[in-house]
């Protein structure tokens, strides 16, 4: 799927979204999911906001702020915390579902998929009687760099 393409099946989801809310679409929620969804890495609210002030300078962190939690509700974004401090938000991966490997050094971040661990935790839930919806797994150490 081309970028534009993609952005645009997620405008269209949020769109849905807020019409079952009963909210209406407005020129700077649009401008600020359109810049997040076309992001393709973690990005925090400082970044986002630094991002969409470029095109449009009267945005401001609140707005930002909301139109994340919006998102993250709408099941659009993912909220991640890798124990800087800092909450950033990613978009739904295209090719599924991923987990993630955080320096506490440099703060690089590598996502990975592995079926062995997927399934381990499936088949735990399982035993323990839980439906799960979702999950967060992650890694935290030094890279090869920092190590
Ligand atoms: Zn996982
Ligand atoms: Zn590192």
């Amino acid at each position: 799927m081309s970028v534009k393409s993609t952005v645009n099946a997620r405008m269209e989801k949020l769109k849905g979204y807020l019409g079952e809310k009963g909210l209406k679409a407005t020129s700077q929620r649009d401008r600020i999911a359109d810049a997040f969804f076309r992001t393709t890495t973690h990005i925090s609210l400082e970044e986002l906001l630094k991002r969409v002030k470029r095109k449009n300078s009267s945005v401001g962190y609140a707005t930002v702020y909301r139109t994340m939690k919006l998102l993250t509700e709408s099941g659009l974004a993912l909220e991640r915390q890798f124990g800087d401090g800092q909450t950033r938000y990613e978009n739904l991966p295209e090719d599924g579902h991923h987990d993630h490997i955080i320096c506490i050094k440099c703060s690089m971040i590598v996502e990975f998929h592995n079926k062995k661990i997927e399934d381990l935790q499936a088949e735990t839930a399982k035993k323990l009687g839980f439906k799960v919806l979702n999950h967060k797994l992650e890694l935290y150490g030094y890279c090869r760099d920092c190590a």
